[in-house]
């Protein structure tokens, strides 16, 4: 599902936050990415995200190169292969849930009903079934990112990227969205969660430690 093979990656002003990262996930796997602040963890969820390019290096998600895609063909990768989630939920206030994971699809051409309809199923998984007309500050945080995740993977994403999504979370709210990474994970989804939360990278099936740009496998 994922290659990255040497990847580098200069930010303008000279800060190698990636100094030659080799990696490989395969389809199916569950996997955290740890490591202290400033390590280089979200530079390469951006990579894998198709958010930004590497300066150097290959990166291969899902299938294609993605140094030898446009921009227009990155976003397509992107609205169609691939869910993001972050701390921060990124709901649209005053929307009920229903409507913000019905957005999850609007670039994917499908229309309202379709959207709602699908919506409905992606809130049911994420156990949030009874709150389809809860507007984001009637949800508790761990139902915010529930819903977040909802939207993410309403497409059905092969590829789920998640940054520190238990962030804004207590610990019991965490251990919810971890079940429902899992359940992703078991029905086949690829799923990578950045991550300083012990109990929740725990929980995981495999861990990789970034330090200064680079990898430490754990063992
Ligand atoms: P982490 O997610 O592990 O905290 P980051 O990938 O955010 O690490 O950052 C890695 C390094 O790259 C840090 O030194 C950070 O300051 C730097 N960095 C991150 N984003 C940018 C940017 N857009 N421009 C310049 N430097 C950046």
């Amino acid at each position: 599902m994922i290659e990255l093979v040497e990847v580098t990656k200069v930010y303008p002003g000279g800060v190698h936050a990636l100094a030659g990262v080799t990696l490989r996930i395969a389809a199916g796997e569950l996997v955290g990415v740890v490591g202290p602040s400033g390590s280089g963890k979200s530079t390469m969820l951006h990579m894998l995200g198709a958010l930004d390019r590497p300066t150097g290096g290959l990166v291969r998600v899902a299938g294609h190169d993605l140094s030898a895609l446009t921009d227009r063909q990155r976003s397509a990768l992107r609205a169609t292969r691939i869910g993001f989630v972050f701390q921060q939920f990124h709901l649209a206030a005053g929307v009920p849930a229903l409507d913000n994971v019905a957005d999850g699809l609007l670039y994917a051409g499908v229309p309202l009903r379709r959207r709602r309809d699908r919506a409905a199923a992606a809130l049911d998984r994420v156990g949030l079934g009874h709150r389809l007309g809860h507007e984001p500050h009637r949800l508790s945080g761990g139902e915010r990112q529930r819903v977040a995740i909802a939207r993410a993977v309403v497409g059905d994403p092969p590829l789920l990227l998640a940054d520190e999504p238990t962030g804004n979370l207590d610990s019991a709210a965490g251990q919810g969205v971890l079940a429902v990474l899992r359940e992703l994970h078991g029905a086949g989804t690829t799923v990578v969660v950045i991550t300083h939360d012990r109990d929740l990278a725990a929980g995981l099936d495999r861990q990789v430690r970034l330090r200064d740009g680079r990898l430490e496998e754990a063992p």
